[in-house]
C-alpha cells in the first residue's frame, strides 16, 4: 500500500529541528510490510491543507506529524477535518483528561487547550500518555462523499509520537494490511573494510538474484549492507553474503561493534583495559555505553601527554624520546602497561596525530598506531586516517575494536 509521510513544522524547514520521524516510522512499518514511498515537509500554515489534498490522490496511507498542539499555528486537525468535510466535535472524555492532566501539574486551564479535545466526527482517538495532544486515526473514505486514504495525525514531539505509534498505530496498521509481510530486510555490518571492496565481493552475485534490492550505508569505519526482498530470495542472498564476507561481518543485527565486544568478552569470561591518547576516551565511552560493560572493562586510561603515558602506564621515557609518542613501540608499551596496571586479559591502546597541526614528514596528520596486548603477545598496527578530528577518532575506535574482535573470534 502506497504510504506517504507528511512532516509539518516551520521549525523543520528553518533547520532548528532535525526530523526523526521518518527514520522511526519507516522502521516501525517495515514489520507490517509497509514502506514509505514518499516524504514531504511543509511549514505550519495553509501548505498543510494543499499538500494533503495533493497527496490524497496517490496515497493509501498518510502519516501527518506535528501541529496538534494548542497554539494558533497548530492547525493539522482543523485542516484535515475541513478537507474531508467532517465536523469537529468536542470530546467530553478528552476534556476531562486534559483538565486532570493540568491539575496534576498545577497548571491553569487556558481556553485554547480545549482545541486539543476537538475530534473530527468518526475519527478514532489515539491516547497520548506523554502529552496533551492525542493522535487521531481517520479510516479510508471516512466521509463516504470524499475519497480519502487512511490518515494518522500524530503529535510532533518524538517522546509522544513514538509511544502512540507502538501502543495504537501498529495494531491498526496490522488490520489494514492483511496477511504476512511480503518482503523482509536483512542487515550485515562490517568494520574496517571499504565500501567498494564489499561491493566487489558481493554486488554482482546478489544483484543477479531476481527481486533482491541491495544497499550500502557507509559510516566512519563501518559499512552496513542491507538486502530487501522475499524470503526465498533473501535466503539465497544471505548464503552469498556470508560465504563472501564471512568473519568480516561483525553482526547481522541492529547492534554496534562495542555491543559485540562486550558480549564476546563476557562469554569468554575475559576482561579489557584501554589506554588512549588520540581517541581521548572514546573507546572507553563506547564500551561503557553497553549495558553489562562492568563485567568486562577494568580500566580506561586517557594519557594524552607524554608524562601521562610514563606516569599512568609506565611507558619508558627513553622509548618515547627515541621513537616518538606516535610510534608502534609506544603504542605497544601503552597496551602492555595498561594490561599490567589493570590486571586484564587484554588491553587496547591508541596513539596518533589527529591534526590539523602536529604532523611531520614521517608522521603526517592522520597517522595512528593501534595496539593490542594479551598475556603472551603484543601487536601494533599502523593506520592512516587523514580526516577531521571527530571522524579520525571514530575511525581509530572502529579499527581498535575490530582488532580485538578478530582476536576474540
Ligand atoms: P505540541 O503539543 O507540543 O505543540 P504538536 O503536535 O503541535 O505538539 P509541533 O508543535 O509541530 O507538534 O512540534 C512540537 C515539537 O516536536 C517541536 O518543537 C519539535 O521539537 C518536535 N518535533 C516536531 N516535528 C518533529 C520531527 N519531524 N522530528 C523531530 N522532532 C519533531
Ligand atoms: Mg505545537
Amino acid at each position: 500500500m502506497r504510504t506517504i509521510l507528511l512532516n509539518t513544522g516551520t521549525e523543520l524547514l528553518a533547520g532548528d529541528v532535525h526530523d526523526t520521524h521518518l527514520a522511526f516510522i519507516a522502521r516501525e512499518i517495515f514489520s507490517v510490510g509497509l514502506r514509505i514511498a514518499e516524504r514531504r515537509t511543509v511549514g505550519d500554515g495553509p501548505a498543510i491543507g494543499e499538500t494533503l489534498q495533493e497527496l490524497f490522490s496517490r496515497a493509501e496511507i498518510i502519516f501527518v506529524t506535528g501541529g496538534l498542539g494548542p497554539t494558533s499555528d497548530d492547525i493539522t486537525r482543523d485542516v484535515t477535518a475541513e478537507l474531508l468535510g467532517l465536523e469537529l466535535r468536542e470530546d467530553a472524555e478528552l476534556i476531562e483528561s486534559l483538565k486532570k492532566r493540568l491539575k496534576a501539574r498545577g497548571l491553569k486551564w487556558v481556553s485554547s487547550i480545549a482545541r486539543q479535545a476537538q475530534v473530527p466526527v468518526g475519527a478514532q482517538i489515539l491516547p497520548n500518555e506523554n502529552g496533551s495532544a492525542s493522535g487521531l486515526y481517520l479510516k479510508a473514505d471516512i466521509n463516504p462523499k470524499t475519497r480519502s486514504p487512511h490518515i494518522f495525525l500524530l503529535p510532533g514531539p518524538p517522546r509522544e509520537l513514538q509511544p502512540i505509534f507502538r501502543d495504537s498505530v501498529r495494531s491498526i496498521l496490522r488490520s489494514i494490511v492483511k496477511g504476512p509481510p511480503r518482503f523482509e530486510r536483512r542487515f550485515y555490518k562490517i568494520a574496517s573494510m571499504g565500501e567498494s571492496l564489499i561491493e566487489e565481493a558481493i554486488g554482482t552475485k546478489i544483484l543477479a538474484i531476481p527481486g533482491v534490492e541491495l544497499g550500502y550505508c557507509a559510516r566512519p569505519g563501518e559499512v552496513d549492507v542491507r538486502i530487501i526482498g522475499e524470503r526465498a530470495a533473501l535466503d539465497q542472498a544471505d548464503q552469498i553474503v556470508r560465504a563472501q564476507l564471512g568473519d568480516a561481518i561483525f553482526t547481522a543485527r541492529d547492534e554496534a561493534l562495542e555491543d559485540v565486544l562486550v558480549k564476546l568478552l563476557t562469554k569468554k569470561n575475559q576482561t579489557l583495559a584501554i589506554a588512549e591518547s588520540c581517541t581521548g576516551g572514546l573507546l572507553a565511552n563506547r564500551i561503557t555505553n553497553v549495558a553489562g560493560a562492568s563485567a568486562v572493562l577494568l580500566a580506561g586510561y586517557i594519557c594524552y601527554a607524554n608524562e601521562g603515558k610514563i606516569d599512568m602506564l609506565g611507558v619508558d621515557p627513553k622509548l618515547i624520546k627515541e621513537r616518538g609518542a606516535v610510534s608502534e613501540q609506544v603504542a605497544g608499551a601503552m597496551a602492555v602497561g595498561a594490561r599490567k596496571r589493570a590486571g586484564s586479559t587484554y588491553a587496547l591502546a591508541t596513539t596518533g596525530v589527529a591534526g590539523p597541526s602536529g604532523g611531520s614528514e614521517g608522521k603526517p596528520v592522520g597517522t595512528v598506531y593501534v595496539a593490542l596486548a594479551d598475556d603472551n603477545n603484543t601487536k601494533a598496527k599502523k593506520l592512516f586516517f587523514p580526516s577531521d578530528r571527530e571522524t579520525f577518532k571514530q575511525l581509530v575506535a572502529q579499527a581498535a575494536f575490530e582488532m580485538l574482535r578478530r582476536k576474540l573470534i
